[in-house]
């Protein structure tokens, strides 16, 4: 028998897949109902895959290489026939940011026709089951080489596939103890950190802005790496939020001394260099027609202009002032909201400690890992969906296979 643990977008794929072999498959899951993460997702839509990926874009201390023969496993389009012909979901295509969702916008019908999928397969789904250890069997035999600890009493299997997720949003069942379980077991660790998660520390100024959201330009640099975001960007009470600045979050995160400047607009320094010069009415309205009123006040207030300060009189030193302070901002941040609201987990198990063909580990037989519980995530767009779908799909097929 296959153990899956846990009944999340990969663990849902790897139970569905492992029962293409023929295998008895039991799928156990803490919560009630299984995939929470999927229901909150993409603002209660699921994005549940993005139209084009660029594997370049995923942040992992494994070798890049390992990420991408992974994600080669599978195309997009297999990804999305799979969907849409097996699972009986359309998509469609939300044009301005590339992303798709399901047609009917409800992530609950990702989740329940996954579920439906896996039961319609003959997947035994087992819900507010927790997996508490997973150990080699003390007398192994072909058919038990694992026994698999729950909050019901043990269970033996042949082959194991741990899909517990990280630590991300542990109010959707997933806390680490997958984690905790791979460390106990002597995989291969890579530290791990909350990522896609918003930043705190706006000053009184910017905390006013609240509520305000634009598409801008993020460049983090740190320790002579630089890295780049563009797409939303809102203010929020406690510091900023949106794709832009959760795609750079990981940098903060991990690095404290990490310098963020952001881009308000498409416009770069030589343009706006020449609006300015030519500018005959309130510098401030000139700005206002490209950002947000009320950014455009703070923004000509930290550049150190008069609110009056009209075209003519605008000093060359207000100007560099004003140009930095719209296409090179350093934004205040002093943390991150942490796990409490990360998308996903950085860091997780070694890429390096499972074969790269079929995700079972070196170490341990019989033993798979897949999703978010590995060190590799994405940036928002549905990508950390696709790297759930292709690593559940794999693992799940060596699991029933091995
Ligand atoms: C608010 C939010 C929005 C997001 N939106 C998107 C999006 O639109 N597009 C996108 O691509 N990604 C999105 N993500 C990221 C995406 O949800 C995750 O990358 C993905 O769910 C990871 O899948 P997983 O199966 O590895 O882990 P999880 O989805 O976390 O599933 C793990 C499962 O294991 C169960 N479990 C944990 N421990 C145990 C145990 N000991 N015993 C039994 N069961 C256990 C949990 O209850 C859970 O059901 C979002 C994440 C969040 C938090």
């Amino acid at each position: 028998m296959v153990v899956v643990v846990g009944a999340g977008a990969a663990g849902l794929v790897a139970a569905i897949f492992a029962r293409s072999s023929g295998r008895e498959v039991l799928l156990l899951e803490r919560t009630s109902d299984g995939g929470r993460k999927i229901l909150i997702s993409g603002g209660g839509r699921c994005n549940i895959l993005p139209s084009s990926l660029r594997p370049e874009r995923f942040v992992s201390d494994s070798p890049s290489h390992l990420v991408r023969g992974l994600l080669r496993s599978w195309s997009l389009d297999g990804q999305r026939a799979f969907f849409e012909h097996d699972v009986g979901i359309p998509l469609a295509l939300e044009k301005e940011t590339g992303k798709l969702f399901p047609a009917s916008n409800r992530a609950r019908d990702v989740r329940d026709g996954l579920m439906a999928m896996a039961v319609a397969k003959g997947v035994t789904v087992q819900t507010q089951t927790s997996v508490t250890d997973v150990r080699r069997a003390d007398t192994p035999t072909a058919d038990t080489r694992w026994r698999v600890a729950t909050s019901r009493g043990d269970v033996d299997a042949t082959s194991v596939v741990l899909a517990a997720g990280g630590l991300s949003v542990p109010l959707t069942g997933s806390d680490g103890t997958g984690l905790t379980i791979a460390q106990r077991l002597g995989l291969e660790m890579h530290p791990t950190y909350p990522a896609l998660t918003p930043l705190t520390g706006a000053t009184p100024l910017l905390a006013a802005l609240s509520g305000i959201s634009l598409d801008v330009r993020i460049r983090a640099k740190w320790q002579g790496h630089t890295t780049e975001s563009h797409g939303g960007f809102l203010f929020t009470h406690r510091g900023y939020s949106g794709p832009s600045v959760l795609d750079v979050s990981h940098v903060a995160v991990r690095h404290p001394e990490a310098v963020l400047r952001v881009q308000w607009t498409e416009r770069d320094a030589d343009t706006w260099t020449r609006e300015l010069t030519a500018a005959q009415g309130l510098v401030v309205n000139v700005v206002a027609r490209y950002l947000p009123e009320r950014l455009a006040e703070v923004l000509c207030l930290e550049a150190g202009l008069p609110p009056d300060r009209r075209g003519p009189e605008l000093r060359r030193q207000e100007r560099t002032a004003l140009v930095d302070a719209l296409t090179s901002y350093v934004l205040p941040w002093r943390g991150d909201e942490g796990y409490k609201k990360a998308e996903v987990t950085g860091g997780g198990v070694a890429l390096t400690d499972v074969k790269p063909g079929t995700l079972e580990t070196f170490r341990h037989p019989g033993l798979f890992i897949c999703g978010e519980m590995l060190d590799a995530f994405g940036p928002i767009g549905g990508y950390n969906f696709a790297w759930a779908w292709v690593t559940g799909r794999v693992a799940g097929l060596a699991a029933g296979r091995s």
